[in-house]
């Protein structure tokens, strides 16, 4: 009966719309489960529309129990309770429990791999991705975080690196390999002392960057390319980082719509996970608060836009989190966790705009790339990367 289901769905797809063509040569590295997973994600297209930009949100670390405890922190409605496509999403790379860089690298790049590996297929053969794809068609790219620029879940959608560890100023390097007009987040040191001695910093105000280390005196200028290292190496938590990652995806936004093109943007809430693995509670809500402002900045602009995908998602979650008291009226947490490090539990998915029906029911990480891919109608550019 699923079968029938599934082969009309794919005859309606092909008879109604343009059908993304299953790969004729199926990469060397797939194994059979992720093989069935890629055919799987052909067939579960549901929607016709194409978004003109995207608006890509990941909250490291962001379980259910994550978002809940900002909710009551809050007091008064998430700007996620507004989305109205919900979905759930299995996390797990080639282990249960998946690490940062796996889990970037599947949404990114479609395929499941190691923990540790950056866009690395599991037999280290780099793996295309999203970025890649979309700057090919001549979309507008950028990468927004309060981690560094060259942490695990920004590094998996511009670079590829066999392992994720003391590779800050490789991973430095391969960004001024490619074209994509905003970076923002932490790691000055590894452009300004990059790698055999350059200047990266330099280097990238030649290739047209504007490039600054402070968001907050960017102002109304709007540049055309923009590097916005906020710390020498890992950001500090809200009290000395302020409204930065806020300012940074308005920012963000405003560079890269301004020229009418495609875009596709990732924002990334790098600390909600780090709040989980020292199991803080409040740095979980702090950080959770800040990341609704951001995506309050996405959904605004995609709300007047009307041409906008936002997706939010996880890329795991962090401390096996729960709450077992507290006050709603209080907007008091009290969490207790079972892990310092993530969880195999499954992500909740939120989608507005353009083709967000395609990201509700149960899904692979690795269809999120696959769903995007389609949607921002790049499913015919080659999968070969450089
Ligand atoms: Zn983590």
């Amino acid at each position: 009966m699923n079968k029938l289901i599934i082969i009309a769905a794919s005859f309606l797809l092909t008879t109604s719309c343009k059908t993304p063509e299953v790969p004729k040569s199926e990469p060397k590295e797939a194994t059979t489960t992720i093989q069935e997973i890629k055919e799987k994600d052909h067939t579960t297209f549901v929607s016709n529309q194409r978004p003109k930009n995207v608006i890509f949100l990941i909250g490291d670390g962001m379980g259910l129990t994550q978002i809940t405890a900002g909710s009551i922190a809050k007091k008064t409605p998430l700007v996620l309770e507004k989305f109205r496509q919900i979905g759930l999403v299995k996390t797990y790379s080639t282990k249960l429990i998946t690490d940062s860089a796996a889990g970037a690298t599947a949404m990114a790049t479609g395929s499941k791999t190691y923990n540790g590996a950056i866009s690395m297929d599991i037999h280290q053969n780099k793996l295309k991705t999203i970025v890649e794809y979309a700057e090919e068609a001549n979309w507008l790219t950028g990468i927004v975080t309060t981690a560094t620029v060259t942490h695990a879940t920004p590094a998996c959608f511009y670079g590829h690196q066999p392992t994720r560890s003391r590779v800050n100023q490789k991973l430095a390097a391969e960004f001024m390999t490619k074209n994509i007009e905003v970076l923002m987040g932490g790691g000055w040191n590894y452009f300004k002392k990059g790698l055999d001695g350059r200047d990266l910093i330099a280097e990238a105000q030649e290739k047209g960057y504007f490039v600054t280390d402070d968001i907050e005196q960017v102002g109304d200028y709007r540049p055309e390319k923009m590097i916005c290292l906020i710390s020498p190496k890992l950001p500090p938590r809200i009290k000395e980082r302020g409204n930065y990652l806020p300012l940074a995806a308005k920012k963000a936004i405003d560079i890269l719509s301004y020229p009418k093109s495609n875009f596709f943007l990732m924002i990334e809430g790098a600390q909600i996970d780090w709040g989980g693995h020292q199991n803080q509670s409040d740095y979980i809500v702090e950080e959770m608060l800040d990341f609704d402002r951001t995506i309050q900045e996405a959904f605004d602009f995609a709300e007047k836009d009307g041409n906008t995908l936002v997706l939010v998602t996880a890329d795991h979650e962090t401390g096996g989190y729960s709450i077992n008291g507290g006050s709603a009226k209080d907007g008091k947490v009290e969490g207790k966790f079972t892990s310092d490090y993530h969880t195999a539990t499954m992500v909740p998915i939120f989608a507005y705009g353009p083709g967000a029906e395609s990201f509700t029911g149960i899904m692979e990480n690795t269809e999120i790339f696959y769903k995007l891919k389609y949607l921002m109608n790049i499913d015919s550019l080659k999968p070969a990367s450089d």
